[in-house]
């Protein structure tokens, strides 16, 4: 894991074979910036993509040819002379990304997109240090960190650089949270790993564009070691109970560690828990007759031996997509039981490694590794975003929300169709009713359809009606003999915080306020609730566009500042007015219903029980980025106490 530069030592051949794995447009936009001349990007040469396409950009073979010529030409150069062109200025850098993403990028992405791009270097999404505030009293204030997963140990990390002290709790032994327990057979990422990774922690050596969980978890161990956070976390320990102490305005925290209880003060506390994190086990009548082993995919267990038993599943969502293709082949029989059948983005490079030439040119060539993230991210966050919009207009079938969203949706159908030709069966069970991006798309290499159509595998679409001690009997009243379950049903996503328990000011119960529909003022702050945070909270989550670091990250900037500001202005508490949370859900809601995961005819998980999207951000990444630069003081109630600040145990 590094982001240095390492010097060309390369003889012509070597770099002109590491340049045959490159991702073109990025390696041409590199090239320019190296050399400084842009007639590159000037000519004919203009990458248009294809939502499933290669990503190459549809350059012809002869362009292809021309491009690569001239980035060996530049290397060559760079690696015999060390020069480089002067950074490019603002109307360059604007032309090639541009010329990158093949599209005109809107002006308002610009800010923001250059801070993603971060071709200047450095660890650009640091929250900006307000000087004013005297470390003694960044020192004295102290925040309870709940979690040390992706977000917890960002966190941490954060506050570390900022100079302010904190407590880490993980109820686990061990950090990583979701990458740490969702240990499922086949368990990897869906974003592209060059993506998924914090922005100032670039890994040039991941082996797969879609590394799997083990390769996942040792990434996120080892940046929570490199900063020191690792060894600080309070390992096993569970937040049960935090009550605020209005008089102090501090929060009084309940923690659980083997049993034992002990009581910490905080100023203030960052939830980093999660929104999947609780499985969920849905109450099919006689689940506890099961004689059977039967566990959930986020709690496999790996001391069942499958191969050779008749095993049942329950769901067909992103977790079972990816471990039913793994142990089909293992077992005797697989009862796949399906609600809804998942829609699938052809992705010929899900499961490949990450060729060597494209690992020597992140770490080798100045500008690539920038210019190749900030292509995914474009490709992958607000370039698809209008696809997923509905149409009020719209009058086609329910199983699209606009033009634009059926056309994906006939690439996709025909994409199963094509798999399955002697199926047709299959392919009507597998082909979803509702329209793409009412729930995540799953990324396929056609691994899934395969073993759906081996003939040890069936799937079974007639609801559960119960489950026996020998099997699951359907609605139909048939009996599915099975000698183990797997439930991949998902998690308890819109019960957000739970269990833990939050008193606020005056005594209010944050789950009695919340009544089932969870809601805070950009997904970080509650009115009732001074000085708690929450990272991934209510209506921070993606569907289709971008990876959730990038939204961990905006978010702690957004909290640092909100610390800043009150420490700065000598004040103890910070709580979102409850008309700028108002306004602001409202807006959400409205949003979110325009959007195909809000569409009426679609359930999901992003929808509570309440029938509200509590889950998802409804707008492009750009309004999260600008909402979250930095807290604007008219939003917030501060207030100022005398009671001195506390330190946790
Ligand atoms: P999920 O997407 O919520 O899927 C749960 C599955 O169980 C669905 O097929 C659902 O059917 C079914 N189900 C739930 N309750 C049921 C019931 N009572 N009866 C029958 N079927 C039932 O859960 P997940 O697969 O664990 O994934 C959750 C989220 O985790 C994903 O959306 C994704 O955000 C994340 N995830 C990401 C990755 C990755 O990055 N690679 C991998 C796994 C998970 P319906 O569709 O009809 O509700």
């Amino acid at each position: 894991m590094s982001a240095t530069l390492l010097p060309i030592r390369d003889d012509d051949p070597s770099i002109a074979r590491a340049i045959s794995d490159a991702h073109l447009p990025s390696l041409i936009a590199a090239t320019v910036q190296l050399t400084g001349d842009a007639s590159l990007v000037r000519g004919d040469i203009k990458p248009v993509y294809d939502f499933f396409g290669d990503g190459q950009g549809a350059l012809t073979p002869e362009q292809q040819g021309r491009a690569r010529e001239a980035a060996l030409a530049a290397l060559c150069r760079y690696r015999d002379s060390g020069q480089k062109a002067p950074p490019p200025g603002p109307e360059l850098v604007r032309e090639l990304m541009n010329f990158v993403a093949g599209a005109e990028i809107p002006e308002r992405y610009l800010p923001f997109l250059e801070e993603e791009l971060a071709l200047h270097g450095g660890d650009v999404k640091a929250a900006a240090r307000r000087a004013p505030v005297p470390d003694a009293a960044r020192k004295e204030f102290h925040v309870l960190i709940v979690g040390a997963g992706m977000s917890g140990i960002l966190a941490a990390i954060r506050l570390k650089q900022a100079g302010i002290a904190y407590t880490i709790i993980d109820k686990n032994a061990e950090v990583g949270g979701t990458w740490l327990e969702n240990a499922y057979p086949g368990c990897r990422v869906d974003n592209p790993n060059h993506l998924y990774s914090y922005s100032f922690e670039p890994n040039y050596d991941w082996p797969q564009h879609f590394s799997t969980q083990p390769v996942l978890h040792a990434y996120f161990r080892s940046v929570a070691e490199k900063y020191g956070v690792r060894g600080e976390v309070r390992f096993g320990t569970e937040l049960v109970e935090a009550v605020y102490d209005e008089r102090r305005d501090l929060w009084r925290a309940q923690l659980r560690q083997g049993g034992r209880d002990e009581f910490v003060e905080a100023n203030a506390i960052i939830t980093a828990v999660g929104q999947l994190n609780r499985p969920k086990l849905p109450p099919f009548r006689g689940r506890e007759s099961f004689k059977g082993p039967q566990f959930h995919s986020a709690r496999w267990d790996h001391s069942v031996a499958l191969a050779g038993k008749r095993v049942a599943v329950i769901g067909t969502g992103a977790s079972a997509f990816q471990f039913i293709p793994e142990i089909a082949p293992q077992v005797k029989e697989l009862i796949v039981f399906q609600r809804n059948a998942p829609w699938l983005a052809p992705t010929a490079n899900y499961h490949q490694d990450v060729p060597e030439g494209q690992k020597w040119l992140l770490k080798h060539v100045p500008g690539y590794a920038q210019w190749y993230r900030f292509w995914l991210f474009w490709m992958l966050t607000d370039g698809i975003y209008p696809a997923v919009q509905a149409d009020p207009t719209w009058n086609g079938t329910p199983d699209a929300v606009s033009a634009a969203n059926g056309q994906i949706r006939d690439v996709m159908r025909l994409y199963i169709a094509q798999q399955l030709p002697d199926r047709p069966d299959l392919a009507e069970k597998m082909t979803p009713n509702y329209p793409p991006g009412g729930k995540r798309i799953v990324r396929d290499n056609g691994v899934w359809l395969k073993a759906l159509s081996r003939e040890n595998v069936h799937v079974v679409t007639d609801p559960i009606r119960e489950i026996v001690p020998d099997g699951i009997v359907t609605a139909d009243g048939k009996k599915h003999v099975a000698d183990v379950i797997i439930y991949g049903t998902g998690f308890q996503a819109s019960h957000f915080l739970e269990p833990m328990k939050f008193k606020g000011r005056g005594g209010v119960d944050l789950h009695e306020q919340w009544n089932g529909d969870a809601r805070a003022y950009l997904g970080i702050t509650v009115p009732n609730f001074p000085n708690l945070f929450l990272m991934y909270g209510p209506n921070t989550n993606i569907v289709v566009n971008g990876s959730i670091i990038f939204f961990s990250e905006c978010e702690i900037r957004y909290i640092l500042g909100l610390i800043e500001l009150m420490l700065e202005e000598g004040a103890s508490a910070i709580e979102p007015k409850q008309d700028v949370h108002d306004r602001f859900n409202r807006k959400v809601d409205a949003a979110n219903a325009g959007m195909a995961w809000g569409a009426p005819q679609v359930t999901s998980w992003y929808k509570n029980e309440k029938g509200r999207v509590s889950q998802n951000w409804p707008w492009p990444l750009v309004d999260y980025w600008a909402a979250t630069r930095a807290p604007n003081p008219a939003d917030f109630i501060l207030r100022k106490t005398q009671a001195r600040l506390a330190r946790t145990a």
